[in-house]
């Protein structure tokens, strides 16, 4: 290549992802939403409406082989999809898996990795419907998923309005945590006396997150939800992502009501970790979404129905930006914009 020629660093993932859309009519026809929600939309006849997500995971980029092991990673390949096809409101139905496999793993390990995969695939009446397998000196893992509206109209990114409450699904940051300890970037878990119960849940929380299947379903169904996406790169990302996609629109987020899981304020009382790292942390894949206040009382059942905890963490407002109420004071939030696969140097 020509030296100082510029590469993809020079235009980040998303810079890429924004000029191969520029380059696309507007999505049209039987496409009701093209790139840049969870999921695509695809409507072929009325009320059919199909959701297609297609995610990628390469050794050494997105896992880890030292402490992933082969029935987990086949889970995690599959929950990173369901969990995109929840954050539409979307039934998961058909899914395609495509590996790209080193010529000497072993066949073991592979029963293991389908074992993982398949066992949550049927846990959520998922079939297993094709796929293509090569060979390559990596790891690389590719599982697309499509799935049916669970109404009318899939839930977007792009419908929240002033007002709106903001709502988290489960506890937040755990996952970030978890990665933490399994890294070892954070101390052994060993080294934390009381907290290794806490430091066994959130390793559970990194290796096997819930797919908020039903509740995303039963929120897209009760009609009041305006936005809705999954938190796969960080609360402040990802709400990033939702308030662009809304006509930049900005948010206050109350740092008192976040919901930290017990094992998580163990690490923040230890001054082991801060809130705004565990915002800015990944992988969380829990449902963040908007709603008018008048939903509230509706968003309390589908709370109680579901059993998962729904916490109102802030509310939507019209100047651009996040920020933090702290004790009554106002704080922009500094945090990272996303990862970039071409311009962050770790995931
Ligand atoms: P998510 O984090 O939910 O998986 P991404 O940030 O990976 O979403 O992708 C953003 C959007 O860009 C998605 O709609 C995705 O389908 C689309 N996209 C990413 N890469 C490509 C590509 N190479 N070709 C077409 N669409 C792409
Ligand atoms: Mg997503």
């Amino acid at each position: 290549m020509k030296k100082n020629s510029l590469t993809i660093a020079d235009w980040g993932e998303f810079g890429f992802i924004e000029a191969l859309k520029q380059r696309l009519p507007k999505a049209s026809g039987d496409l009701k939403l093209g790139l840049g929600d969870d999921a695509a939309w695809w409507s072929p006849a009325p009320g059919n409406g199909i959701l297609t997500t297609t995610d990628m995971l390469v050794e050494g980029v997105h896992f880890d082989l030292s402490y992933t092991s082969a029935v987990d990673l086949g889970y995690k390949s599959l929950v990173v999809n369901l969990s995109d096809l929840a954050a539409m409101g979307a039934q998961p139905s058909t899914v395609y898996l495509s590996l790209a496999l080193p010529a000497g793993i072993e066949k073991a390990w592979l029963e293991s990795y389908i074992d993982g995969f398949l066992k949550l695939a049927q846990a959520h009446g998922v079939q297993l419907a094709g796929g293509d397998t090569v060979k390559a000196d990596q790891l690389v893992i590719s599982v697309t998923l499509c799935g049916l509206a669970g109404a009318a109209k899939p839930v977007l990114r792009s419908g929240a309005a002033v007002g709106d409450d903001i709502y988290f699904s489960g506890s937040l940051g755990d996952s970030y945590l978890g990665l933490q300890l399994l890294s070892g970037r954070m101390r052994d878990a060993d080294d934390f006396g009381d907290f290794n119960e806490s430091a066994a849940f959130l390793q559970t929380r990194h290796l096997r997150p819930t797919p908020r299947i039903e509740l995303g379903v039963k929120l897209a169904a009760s009609g009041g939800v305006t936005a809705m996406l999954d938190v796969s790169d960080g609360v402040i990302a990802d709400l990033g992502h939702l308030l662009t996609a809304s006509g930049g629109l900005g948010a206050e987020l109350e740092v008192s009501c976040l919901p930290f899981s017990v094992a998580g304020r163990h690490f923040i009382d230890a001054d082991l970790v801060d809130y705004v790292t565990l915002l800015s942390g990944g992988e969380d894949y829990e449902l963040l979404f908007t709603a008018p206040p008048e939903r509230r009382a509706k968003i309390k059942t589908i709370a109680a129905e579901t059993v998962v905890n729904l916490t109102r963490i802030g509310r939507i407002t019209a100047s651009a930006g996040i920020f933090m109420l702290v004790d009554g004071s106002r704080k922009v939030v500094g945090g990272r914009g996303g990862y970039d696969h071409f311009q962050d140097q770790s995931s």
